[in-house]
């Protein structure tokens, strides 16, 4: 049987994003380590390499594939409701040490970290897209690793994906380049990104840098993407008010339409110092999102203990627009034109064309 490593060999691609450089050394512009690698070589994230002066990278499998509420990506304004057909492979280019899917992320870099070889299910583009279709999903999600270090597989499915009528979205880090961003955009509709912390001290310590995940923030706002961010609060790493206060400036200054996820961190991988994070300490947090003046702060992972913090409610006129417990929709008020079914103000975000068609009381939550 094969081993891992060989199997990887086995199922790589040469990819698009990436310099040729004099000697055989190219240049990876997939995230914004920009990694010089000579041949023989891997770059940070362990999963893209130079073999003989060509950039290669993983493709044709992934290590999970499921139906998933998109809520639990999470998005709150991206087709509430609908089923997302996730996948995902190995890798990242972080190493969070609360990561909670270190096992897949931190392939070939922690030693732990052994992800089996028959977890590698070889699939086409076009039989996942053909899966998610079979099974009602609207959105195709490439998630549970880092997107961006896989941005070669995420865009030939993304192309199928859009071909059969679903829309598309990653669940990143926000470490990626202007070159990746423009690569993906054009079949790309939604974008979470994770904001970690404020401080490039913080961002060291998980081995990259704040700067270019605002950057990516900005670019992708600017490029007409739906953008949702998420900052996992760890009591004691990110939970200082005043740098809550400086996110929420930042994606404030962004767009104010930007939802901003808060969301409960539980000890994980090898971070188990700090206590879980609180519901009030969610509340608290998020108190300083709307009062730097986001309409939409969530606060999520402690369903039914955050008081409103799980529902949207319309910018002008206060009423709730959607009303969530976890990733239930108890009541969804947004017209087909994506508008409050109240006041007719427009709700930031991609809404569903057929609102009476969104699932409410959690019927069909039921089957995940
Ligand atoms: S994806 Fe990032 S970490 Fe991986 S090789 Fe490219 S630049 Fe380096």
């Amino acid at each position: 049987m094969s081993t891992l490593l060989e199997t990887m060999e086995k199922l790589s691609t040469k990819g698009t994003c990436y310099y040729s450089l004099p000697n055989q050394v190219v240049q990876c512009t997939a995230c914004a380590h920009n990694c010089i690698i000579k041949p023989g070589q891997k770059g940070i994230c362990r999963m893209r390499c130079n073999r003989n002066g060509e950039l290669r990278v993983q493709y044709g499998y992934v290590t999970a594939a499921q139906a998933d509420p998109i809520e639990k990506k999470p998005f709150a304004h991206f087709m509430p409701g609908s089923i997302a057909m996730t996948f995902g492979m190995m890798g990242c280019n972080f190493h969070c040490d609360f990561c909670q899917n270190w096992i897949s992320s931190q392939m070939l870099k922690d030693e732990a970290a052994r992800v089996p070889v028959e977890a590698m299910q070889t699939i086409s583009a076009q039989d996942l897209v053909n899966l998610a279709v079979r099974r009602d999903a609207q959105v195709m999600v490439s998630s549970y690793n880092e997107p961006i270090i896989t941005v070669e597989w995420a865009y030939e499915i993304f192309t199928l994906a859009k071909a059969a009528g679903l829309k598309t979205a990653i669940v990143s880090n926000g470490f990626a380049t202007a070159e990746s961003l423009a690569y993906l955009q054009p079949v790309l509709d939604g974008f979470k990104i994770d904001l970690k912390a404020f401080t490039e001290s913080a961002y060291k310590i998980l081995g990259g840098r704040l700067q270019p995940v605002m950057e990516t923030i900005q670019r992708a706002v600017d490029a007409g993407l739906w953008v949702e961010v998420v900052t996992l609060l760890v009591p004691g790493f990110n939970d200082n008010p005043a740098e809550l206060r400086e996110t929420a400036h930042f994606l404030a200054s962004v767009s104010t339409d930007i939802p901003w996820h808060l969301t409960a961190y539980y000890p994980a991988y090898m971070q188990h110092s700090a206590p879980p994070t609180t519901p009030h300490q969610l509340q608290q947090a998020a108190e300083i999102g709307q009062n730097a003046g986001l309409h939409y702060v969530y606060a999520g992972n402690r369903p039914g203990r955050v008081g409103s913090l799980e529902d949207t409610f319309c910018p002008q006129c206060k009423k709730r627009v959607i009303n969530r417990r976890g990733y239930h929709i108890l009541e969804y008020k947004i017209n087909a034109n994506g508008q409050c079914a109240h006041c007719k103000t427009a709700i930031a975000g991609i809404w569903s064309d057929n609102p009476q068609d969104v699932p409410v009381t959690g019927e069909l939550r039921s089957l995940f």
